[in-house]
């Protein structure tokens, strides 16, 4: 079994932060990442622009530079590629870490290719990986998808869009542009109001000129091969319908969570225990990192904000 002294669960834009501080430490450290470099950024929307400018998406102040004050998917993957690559860090990529198990000092970290020991271990494995999901009848047909990636799918299609955040509103807004004929379902009674600032009067224009249509308050009932059903203050509607967006949100692998001791609180909003000077969670020298911090509510924690969890852990490492 190898031993790694610290052990980075998540390559997102938060574990390279962890990694690139361990290393400036020198720190015997690896990160583990089951996808490609930030796979949330590489599965995110291929034309999605970040609500925040380049210089807030900054890790160790290494410049951002990027077209626009506000950049775009695929500069930010190159800016995190290039820190991993530049600064050669230690990062296995296409492995997935299974479970991690503490006896005594020791972690048992097993992945599906390898198992490590470590005496340090950060957690920072996002939320992407999980869709809210509505549990629906329908839910799971073809046509419906938690994930959106491209407009040119959706060309000439009848495509539902439910939600209305700003992966919502961004679908819907690229697909009507496209040649989609968008309706959005929202379960409340309006177009979010954290969406990007920019963006929402566009959104709003485009409905109340009726070039996208929209049900508020909307409870959806079952999704059928060529419609869905729904429920409204103004009755029982049948929308005939090809594609359904189900952009309803995602959340932490709360079980990956609760499998390693890590406490969560007893509400809905199931936030993990920790410290908030050191990191560290319940379980002595396992930390918590990045937007994995604030359980349900995953907005709390984004890059911008969680960028300092690197330097706070591993001052809290290194001063043990
Ligand atoms: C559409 C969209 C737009 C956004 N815009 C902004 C913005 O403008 N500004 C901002 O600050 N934030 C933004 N965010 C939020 C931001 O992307 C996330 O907060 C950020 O990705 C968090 O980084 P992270 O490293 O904590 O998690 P992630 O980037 O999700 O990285 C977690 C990594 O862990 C890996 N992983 C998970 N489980 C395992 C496992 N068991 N074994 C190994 N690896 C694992 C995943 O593959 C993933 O690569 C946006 C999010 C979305 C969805």
């Amino acid at each position: 079994m190898k031993h790694i002294d610290l052990i980075i669960v998540g390559g997102g834009p938060i574990g390279i932060a962890c990694g690139l501080e361990a290393k400036k430490k020198g720190l015997d450290y690896c990160i583990i990442e089951k996808g490609p470099i930030t796979n949330s950024l590489y599965n995110y929307p291929l034309n999605m622009q970040f609500f925040s400018s380049s210089e807030k998406l900054e890790i160790d102040n290494i410049p951002f530079i990027s077209n626009e004050a506000k950049p775009k998917r695929n500069e930010a993957l190159e800016y995190y590629r290039r820190i991993v690559t530049s600064n050669d860090l230690n990062i296995n990529l296409f492995e997935k870490v299974n479970t991690v198990l503490k006896k005594q000092d020791t972690f048992y970290i097993k992945t599906d290719k390898e198992q490590y020991t470590s005496s340090h271990v950060i957690i920072a494995t996002g939320f992407y990986d999980l869709p809210n999901t509505m549990n629906v009848p329908g839910e799971d047909l073809p046509k419906v998808s938690h994930y959106y990636k491209d407009p040119h799918f959706f060309a000439k299609q009848k495509l539902a869009v439910i939600g209305a955040s700003n992966s919502a509103v961004d679908a819907a807004l690229e697909c009507y542009r496209k040649g989609a004929e968008v309706t959005m379902l929202v379960r409340g009674p309006e177009i979010g109001k954290r969406v990007k600032y920019w963006v929402r009067p566009d959104i709003i224009n485009r409905i109340e000129e009726g070039s996208i249509k929209v049900f508020y308050n909307v409870t959806i009932k079952e999704i059928l091969p060529k419609k869905i059903d729904i429920q409204t203050p103004q009755g029982e509607f049948s929308i005939q319908n090809d594609f359904v967006l189900a952009l309803t949100g995602y959340k932490p692998n709360f079980e990956f969570l609760q499998k390693i001791g890590i406490q969560l609180s007893n509400d809905a909003k199931l936030y993990p225990q920790y410290n908030e000077e050191t990191m560290e969670t319940n379980i002595k020298n396992l930390y918590l990192a990045g937007v994995i911090c604030g359980g349900m509510d995953t907005h709390i924690w984004f890059i911008e904000n969680s960028r300092i969890h690197a330097k706070t852990i591993l001052k809290s490492i290194t001063e043990k």
